[in-house]
């Protein structure tokens, strides 16, 4: 058996331009236009890669983008008084801040700072508790992207097996409660979880999300099992250069899943995509207005 592959490319960009006709008709009908601000701390290059890339699209969907570049030695009250100026700014109704943060700076403060009506990343206090508790919240991205790539092969996940490995607040923990939401059966696996080959070859959906190379092997993974790979890894090529590779042995997997993200071109793909959601339904909440359809 050969695996399908699960095209991020195709169904990211098929939800952005939903989400840019979503913003062409607020516009139109209530003269609302969704402002997304993203702050950059410093000069990590994969970091300005991707602040580049959600500037991009934000303006491709016909929102407004703001960026804010800081200086990696900016003192940490700067900072607060920029997300303080950002909360109280009627034409921003999404606060991004990249991270991770230079270590000079507290970032559980930072984002404890940002107001959890424009939190579009999802991981303020109150949208991680709201999300646990089953209330309406902002998600996280990439956990996001995740659930609208397996519904792209299960449209309904009602009392299927799932593993998600890996236990951040970014990816592993709001994922899960997203499965759960979705009435899926979850075991959630981390670094100190016993035989994890045998706890993932129970399941119907395999999530990878430990950072961890090609970690999950053909044997770990049920015949017919779908198989999303969250897992961004650089190996270094022979020529000096580097390979992006997921969580997940992908050639071995191909041979024994029934669908499969590719690394790159997957998950990746829909994070930035999913953050124009977040922002458009976050305008609209703070108009008052309904939850657009995307
Ligand atoms: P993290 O380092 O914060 O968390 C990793 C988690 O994996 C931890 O909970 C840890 O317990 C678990 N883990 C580590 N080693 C393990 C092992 N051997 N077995 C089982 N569990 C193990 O990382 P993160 O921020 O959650 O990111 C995870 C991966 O996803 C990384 O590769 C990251 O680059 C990638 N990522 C991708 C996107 C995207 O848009 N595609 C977004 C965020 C993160």
């Amino acid at each position: 058996m050969t695996a399908r592959i699960i095209d991020g490319k195709v169904i990211a960009s098929d939800l952005r331009a939903r989400v840019a006709d979503e913003v062409a008709r607020v516009k139109r009908e209530y003269d609302l236009i969704p402002g997304l601000a993203v702050v950059l701390v410093g000069s990590d290059p994969a970091s300005q890669v991707y602040v580049r890339s959600k500037h991009k699209q934000t303006q491709a969907a016909g929102m407004a983008s703001f960026e804010f570049v800081l200086p990696t030695d900016v003192a940490q009250s700067e900072l607060l008084a920029l997300i303080g100026k950002l909360n109280r700014d009627p034409a921003v109704h999404g606060i991004l801040v990249q991270l991770p943060l230079p270590k000079s700076l507290h970032t559980e403060a930072i984002i404890n700072a940002i107001d959890p009506a424009k939190d579009v990343d999802g991981l303020h206090p109150n949208n991680a508790g709201r999300l646990a508790g089953g209330f309406a919240a902002l998600s996280p991205c990439t956990p996001l992207g995740c659930i609208i790539l397996t519904r792209s092969v299960h449209p309904s996940l009602e009392g299927m097996n799932a593993i998600v490995i890996g236990r951040s607040n970014l990816v592993g923990r709001p994922l899960v409660q997203l499965l759960l939401n979705q009435n899926a059966t979850v075991t959630i696996a981390h670094s100190r979880s016993r035989d994890l080959p045998k706890l993932c070859a129970r399941a119907d959906l395999v999530y990878a999300a430990a950072g961890k190379p090609q970690m999950v092997r053909d044997d770990w993974i049920k015949p017919g099992a779908t198989v999303i790979d969250v897992g961004i890894n650089r190996l270094p090529e022979k020529d000096g250069k580097t390979r992006l590779v997921g969580d997940v042995a992908f050639s071995e997997a191909l041979d024994v899943a029934g669908a499969i993200t590719p690394v790159p071109g997957g998950v990746g793909q829909m994070t930035v995509a999913c953050l124009l959601v977040n922002t458009l339904r976050a305008a609209c909440a703070i108009r008052g207005l309904p939850t657009p359809a995307v």
